[in-house]
């Protein structure tokens, strides 16, 4: 065990988590969440012991059953005898300092487990924006030695987009009865779902959404490589995308989270994707795509902090005056500030 002074430093603080101690997790991840000085040494220690983990994103509308979904396969994984983390971001909803609605599902059925360690996360301060926040959080559960980690987003979003291809499989939920026949294409989702739940599937309409999602994905999904290469900035050489046959087909699993129905099976094609990602190399390709990511991310927080920090506020606010009474267009705004920050107005 570590002492308690051990988890008043970033040494004591890392050596506990990597050890696997659930009070050294807690605290790290709120030094994490808070921004705290110790944050920024603390994910520098923890980034070699992390990359085992398998990375699940669990994305769709709101009351698709997410929550409930992620329940279930967490429990599914711990009869495998894996262990599981979970991080819940909700981008709609303020932090309140308490548990997110999911959670008190969550907590009864999960709680006192050692194999499951539940977060949350809501938007307020951190290093950079909720997705690197949230990013920081799985890879320290990843160090931490979990063996899978699940995020699960609200999917109404570009920001939760992001969240979710940062993880290794995208899984994509859909439900009967939300008024489209497919959330997913609204939301822009589809080309990142490495796997199909249509959750719900005790309702009326289940099989009309499974099969808008078949044709959907006969109509052909645009490369997945392409999609996010040419969604990033960040311009990384990667390797031409392997001219492969056996090319993964999203398969599409009916659930009832309520009843634990089709979610071993579901589970088995997650793992069947997690296979995929591993003999086709491809996980290294998503590897390298995380870390483009992430560290554009990180660039792109970490310059514009710069600029803010040394732009006095009188001048940023007469730059916004300018651009605003279109006596200066916004471009030429951000070229004044950052070649000449203390002068830029
Ligand atoms: P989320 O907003 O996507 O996280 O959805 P929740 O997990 O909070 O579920 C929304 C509601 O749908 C809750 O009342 C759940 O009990 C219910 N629900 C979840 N899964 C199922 C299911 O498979 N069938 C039915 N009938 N209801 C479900």
């Amino acid at each position: 065990m570590t002492s308690p002074t051990g988890l008043n430093s970033v040494e004591g603080l890392a050596a506990g988590l990597i050890a696997g101690e659930r009070r050294a997790l807690a605290r790290a991840i709120s030094h994490i969440e808070n921004a705290t000085g110790f944050a920024q040494p603390l994910l520098a220690a923890l980034y070699p012991h992390a990359g085992h983990a398998h990375i699940v994103g669990v994305t769709g509308a709101p009351g698709t059953g997410k929550s409930t979904l992620v329940n279930s396969l967490a429990q599914d994984y711990r009869r495998r005898g894996l262990t599981i983390g979970i991080v819940a971001v909700d981008p709609t909803s303020p932090f309140t300092g308490g548990a997110l609605l999911g959670d008190r599902v969550r907590m009864r059925d999960l709680a006192g487990d050692p194999g499951i360690f539940i977060r949350s996360m809501a938007t307020r301060g951190s290093l950079g924006g909720l997705a690197q926040a949230t990013a920081d959080v799985v890879m320290a559960l990843d160090a931490a030695g979990f063996d899978r980690v699940l995020i699960e987003t609200v999917g109404v979003g570009q920001s939760e987009v992001e969240i979710a291809s940062t993880a290794h499989t995208t899984v994509v939920v859909e439900a009967p009865g939300l008024g489209d026949e497919v959330q997913a294409i609204k939301a822009g989702v589809l080309e990142i779902a490495d796997v199909f739940a249509v959750n719900k599937a005790d309702r009326e309409g289940a099989d009309r959404t499974v099969m808008a999602l078949k044709m959907m994905l006969s109509l052909g999904v645009p490369d997945k490589h392409q999609v996010m290469h040419h969604g990033r900035i960040l311009p990384i050489s990667l390797p031409p995308p392997a001219p492969d046959p056996a090319a993964w087909m999203p398969p599409i699993h009916k659930t009832v989270a309520v009843q634990n129905q089709g979610i071993g099976e579901l589970a088995d094609a997650i793992e069947a994707h997690r296979l995929y990602l591993e003999q086709s190399g491809t996980r290294q390709l998503r590897d390298r795509l995380r870390a483009a990511t992430e560290l554009r991310m990180i660039l792109r927080d970490y310059l514009l902090g710069q600029v803010l920090d040394r732009t006095p506020a009188a001048t940023l606010e007469a730059l916004v005056s300018a651009v605003a009474e279109r006596r200066l267009d916004p471009y030429t705004a951000v070229r004044r500030l950052v070649s000449a920050p203390t002068s830029a107005a």
